[in-house]
């Protein structure tokens, strides 16, 4: 009888998983390594990718009018108004490709984004945060050596894990830049806003009992360990 029970709460557990949306937000500093390691789970998982980031670059790229008005929020260092960014976010997690789960990149950014996106979110969907923890003292020194593919995204550091051939991307072969908002001035800009405004997800997810941290400062295979064993339950 007692396996019976057992047998079918496996059974209801696991329909359960199948039906949830998995949502895992990626919090931390700049360059506390979120795009990489988003990169990584989303191959491990195969969920979407989101980094809002990414679509305010590639806003600015098209020359869109929510491009033009980021710009100088995005090069100051400072957040871009919520109001803006919930159109893209919230159009971006309708695709198809986010019915199983996606990964968020950058968002939310204070504790308005977070509330917002609470609101939207249902029984279905099963959040994990996950905070990518590392000291300010090693923010500067990987930024600053940071590129970035402009076709992928992939992420380099240009002494840790600098590409095969100078200024080409490993994985696909595009083109590597560095962004224009990783100087020392902004960066150091970025880290106050971060402080003031994002760290306090930490508490907010911490509350909700949906918080779960890593040594950042790890190569990218040692965070990646840490942060699969964290989702291994949601991956099953
Ligand atoms: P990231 O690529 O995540 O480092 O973001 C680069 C810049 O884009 C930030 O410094 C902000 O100006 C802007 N940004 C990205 N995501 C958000 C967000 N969720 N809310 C407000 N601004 C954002």
């Amino acid at each position: 009888m007692i396996k019976k029970v057992i047998t079918l709460l496996i059974l209801f557990m696991a329909s359960l998983q199948a039906t949830q949306t998995q949502v895992i937000i990626l919090l931390g500093p700049p360059g506390a390594g979120k795009g990489s390691q988003a990169a990584l789970i989303k191959d491990k998982m195969e969920i979407a990718h989101i980094s809002t980031g990414d679509l305010l670059r590639e806003n600015i790229k098209q020359g869109t009018d929510l491009g033009a008005k980021a710009k100088s929020y995005m090069d100051a260092g400072q957040l871009v108004p919520d109001n803006l960014i919930f159109d893209m976010l919230f159009a971006r997690v309708e695709k198809p490709d986010c019915q199983k789960g996606y990964i968020l990149d950058g968002f939310p950014r204070n504790i308005a984004q977070a509330e917002t996106l609470q609101k939207r979110l249902t029984d279905t969907h099963q959040v994990t945060a996950i905070s990518l923890d590392i000291p300010d003292s090693a923010i500067v020194d990987r930024i600053t050596k940071r590129q970035i593919c402009k076709s992928c995204q992939t992420p380099y550091h240009l002494v840790h894990s600098a590409p095969t051939v100078a200024g080409i991307c490993d994985k696909c072969g595009g083109t590597l830049y560095q962004r224009s908002d990783d100087t020392k001035e902004v960066v150091e800009e970025r880290l106050k806003v971060y402080h003031d405004q994002t760290a306090p997800l930490i508490d907010f997810y911490r509350k909700q009992n949906a918080l779960h941290s890593v040594d950042s400062s790890a190569p990218k295979e040692a965070v990646l360990e840490q942060v699969l064993t964290i989702l291994e339950p949601v991956q099953k």
